[in-house]
């Protein structure tokens, strides 16, 4: 199929879930570039170095590459020369609030698509957060994350 998408999100940690999603993209398309939000607004667990550095250690395969960026997302895809855009849907609740950043991502730029992509069922009910709250509660979670992220959540939360 096409060549180059971009798959963006705060990944705050990157997740199995996550891994599910990147893994189906990269069958479809050449290149994928996982990029990575600043988000500062959401207040993340982990700086935008270290978020970059687990994905980084969790996606290496020929035509994955990790990035981070600011700024609008369709700026940030422009540059790179991608008209589409990569993201996962798990549930009904996600829908509405993907349905409105895609069309305003094809508002701020009409060459822009997004092919949104369903994880493992094993995966559906998994977000950041949770995996975040279950581990600062002392839960297990080593089914949830790869191992380079559950070590890097227990060094946080003392675990
Ligand atoms: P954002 O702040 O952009 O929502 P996230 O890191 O939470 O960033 O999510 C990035 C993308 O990955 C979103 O499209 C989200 O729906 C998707 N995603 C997150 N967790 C899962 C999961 N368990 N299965 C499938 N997609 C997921």
């Amino acid at each position: 199929m096409g060549d180059l998408a971009i798959y963006p999100g705060t990944f705050d940690p990157v997740t199995n879930g996550h891994l599910d999603i990147i893994q189906r993209g990269a069958e479809i398309f050449d290149r994928i570039i996982v990029a990575v939000a600043s988000s500062r607004n959401k207040n993340p667990l982990f700086s935008l170095e270290e978020r970059v550095e687990m994905l980084q250690k969790t996606t290496a395969r020929q035509g994955v590459s990790v990035e981070s960026f600011d700024g609008l997302l369709v700026d940030y895809a422009r540059a790179k020369g991608a008209r589409v855009i990569i993201r996962g849907l798990r549930a009904v609740s996600d829908f509405e609030y993907e349905f409105q950043l895609a069309l305003m991502n094809r508002k701020l730029n009409p060459d822009m698509d997004t092919f949104f992509v369903m994880p493992s069922e094993r995966y559906v009910y998994l977000n950041s957060g949770l995996v975040k709250e279950v581990s600062r509660l002392g839960g297990d979670i080593s089914s949830l994350v790869p191992d380079e992220v559950l070590n890097k959540l227990k060094a946080k939360y003392n675990k």
